[in-house]
């Protein structure tokens, strides 16, 4: 179309979709190169046998974030109700057979505060509190913004900013102060691991994570995380955006200070007035731009952990599982360590089971589950010997095992089949550095706001990135502000 400046985006995540739909909606035509056959990317979908699984993401939690964005594109999301808060959060299970549910019922959680550990249900509000005040400061000063120079990031202000985020003290030690009890410990500082990282190692600004949840609740949409990305995509289709699916982008072609296309693997190339390249930054770095030199420099950046994901057909159905459940082992710690440390798994691993037939019977044909099953894992490191198929049936055979302790005796016989991902896979699948899913670049204080790479490259000025390895960061909510912030500096360029 003439008159109209053209952009290319680089895969059909989350981030590369909702960029699409900011672009074309303000005059651009887009379109978008994608690598696999189907759209998503980290929050896409397997369907097998009637069963529907959500491939990563499971959780829509932060909903003002989602309303925000939405609303910005005019897209309705919890207007005609096919989004369902969820009373109970999870459930999460302990070795000695305690279970604590958390749950947006305060008198639910004052039963079972004042049973494991008296007083601790008022404290419970502090943290909650606290961290939710976090999380308000970190969105408006330090998430939810770009920062076009260092001077707005490390100012004299800022240094306040930054005491008031708890930014000088770990998650674990910060939750010392508030309980004793090492399962209450647990239970508010897990949570870390959404964003790929350690609660001995983050900092206690995480602690906003489980004080939103509570505070805001956790969602779920009927169809499950990838009706979000269905939403994106009919939007961006009905606002002319070209999708272009089982098409890898090659290289990214430069001259001067200008990207000027783009070469698929097929040979073609591609030109645009704008590139956003929604593939993992480090991986864009190294093997779609010519120069090396920033590539070595984020090689030597911190990264986030990775993770076997199972997903399982079962043909009965398992009441003892809620639809988001928690399984929070006695070497809690060591578990972390072999994660973070050795680049492993623990032989007692803590893990994350979906089960979205308690909430969307569609997932699963009648009588029947679709479980999900989500461990913690160190991401792909080629100086470690690390054997994922021995790691990968080492790790079932664990999770059968607690699965057995809380009364699923007969659940192996019941598997139909299973499809599983281990971080090599989700380093192939979405071309993601070391398979550090949850980042990729690690969350540490040196590694947000301006310290992360930001979204726009330094000297191809056209040249733009979206996505959780650039700022904000990971995690669903943090990628559609991502996407807010390229397309904004894009639009004021
Ligand atoms: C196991 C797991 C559980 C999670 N749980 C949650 C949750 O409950 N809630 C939540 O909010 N978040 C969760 N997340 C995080 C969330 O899924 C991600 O933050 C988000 O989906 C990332 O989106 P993205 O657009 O940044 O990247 P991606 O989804 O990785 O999209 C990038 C796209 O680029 C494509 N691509 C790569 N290279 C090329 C190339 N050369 N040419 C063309 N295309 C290319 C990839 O195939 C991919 O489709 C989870 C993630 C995982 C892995």
């Amino acid at each position: 179309m003439i008159g109209k400046k053209s952009a290319i985006i680089i895969g059909a995540g989350i981030g590369g979709i909702t960029t699409a739909v900011y672009l074309a909606k303000n005059g651009y035509q887009v379109e978008i190169f994608e690598k696999n056959g189907t759209p998503g990317g980290r929050c896409g979908q397997l369907i097998r046998d009637g069963h529907r699984f959500d491939l990563g993401a499971t959780m829509l939690l932060m909903p003002d974030i989602y309303r925000e964005i939405f609303q910005s594109l005019g897209i309705p999301l919890f207007k005609n109700g096919d989004i369902q808060p969820l009373e109970d959060l999870y459930k999460i299970y302990f070795d000695n057979n305690e279970i604590i549910t958390f749950s947006t019922d305060a008198e639910k959680m004052k039963i079972q505060h004042e049973t494991i550990e008296p007083g601790s249900f008022a404290k419970s509000q502090k943290y909650v509190t606290d961290g939710y005040e976090i999380f308000q400061i970190g969105m408006s000063k330090l998430i939810g913004r770009n920062f076009y120079n260092i001077f707005q990031f490390a100012n004299f202000r800022n240094i306040g900013m930054l005491i008031k985020l708890k930014t000088y003290i770990s998650n674990w030690a910060y939750a010392k102060k508030f309980f004793r009890n090492r399962h209450l410990l647990m239970a508010y500082t897990f949570q870390n691991i959404y964003v790929g990282q350690s609660p001995f190692n983050s900092p206690a600004l995480f602690s906003m994570v489980p004080a939103a949840e509570l505070t805001e609740g956790s969602f779920f949409p009927k169809g499950g995380m990838y009706s979000i990305v269905e939403k994106l995509l009919s939007e961006a289709q009905l606002s002319g955006v070209k999708f272009n699916y089982n098409k890898p982008v090659r290289n990214i072609r430069v001259a001067g200070r200008r990207a000027e296309s783009v070469l698929l693997e097929d040979g073609s190339e591609i030109k645009a007035d704008i590139i956003v390249a929604n593939a993992d930054l480090p991986y864009v770095y190294r093997n779609l731009l010519p120069d090396k030199s920033k590539s070595r420099r984020l090689d030597n950046m911190k990264y986030s952990c990775s993770a076997i994901c199972y997903h399982w057909g079962i043909d009965k159905v398992y009441p003892q599982l809620g639809h988001h459940s928690v399984f929070l082992s006695d070497g809690f710690r060591e578990g972390l360590d072999r994660i973070f440390k050795d680049k492993s798994i623990s032989d007692h691993p803590s893990f994350y089971v979906h089960a979205p037939v308690r909430t969307d019977p569609t997932a699963a044909p009648q009588n029947q589950d679709t479980l999900s099953f989500i461990v913690g894992a160190g991401h792909v490191d080629r100086m470690k010997k690390q054997d994922w198929d021995v790691l990968k049936n080492k790790t079932r055979n664990a999770l059968l095992q607690r699965l057995k302790q809380l009364g699923l005796e007969d659940i192996e016989e019941h598997i139909k089949f299973e499809i599983c991902f281990t971080p090599e896979n989700w380093e192939t699948y979405c071309n993601i550095s070391r398979g550090s899913v949850f980042g990729s670049l690690a969350h540490n204080l040196l590694q947000m706001g301006y310290f992360r790479p930001h979204n726009q490259h330094n000297r191809y000025k056209n040249l733009y990135f979206v996505g959780g390895s650039t700022h904000p960061g990971n995690g669903i909510p943090n990628v559609l502000l991502s996407a807010k912030l390229t397309s904004e500096r894009i639009l004021n360029n």
